[in-house]
């Protein structure tokens, strides 16, 4: 069975994009959030194997919804998903927990390359 993945991103169109190159690489989508305080939710209704992070949402962003849920489960997986001229607070995410970071534009290979190496 596919790895489960939880999907939180403010935009509609990102989770899309992300749902669409997983599920295409046999991970199973158990969720999506649309902001970081229902990502945490998520993540402990559905309890995926990973989860993608976007960094600027709305409620809570992505850094603090990292905090959060390394401060539930230590060993969870988490990879961010950036824009151009965030490093900064990419720095930020990892020191917080997170395992990796994607960037926007998504390149497929890149997205399955980081979850997987997360995973593995
Ligand atoms: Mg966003």
């Amino acid at each position: 069975m596919g790895k489960k993945v939880l999907i939180v991103d403010d935009a509609a169109f990102m989770r899309m994009m992300l749902k669409d190159i997983l599920t295409k690489n046999d991970f199973e989508i158990v969720g999506e959030a649309e902001n970081g305080k229902l990502g945490v939710a998520a993540y402990q209704k559905f309890k995926p194997d990973i989860v993608t992070m976007d960094i600027t949402m709305p409620e809570m962003n992505g850094i603090d919804a990292v905090k959060a849920i390394k401060a539930l489960d230590a060993s969870a997986k988490v990879v961010m998903v950036s824009a151009m001229g965030q490093q900064p607070m990419v720095i930020e995410a990892i020191q917080a927990g997170a395992n990796d970071f994607i960037v926007k534009p998504f390149q497929p290979e890149r997205v399955i390359e980081a979850i997987s190496k997360v995973l593995a």
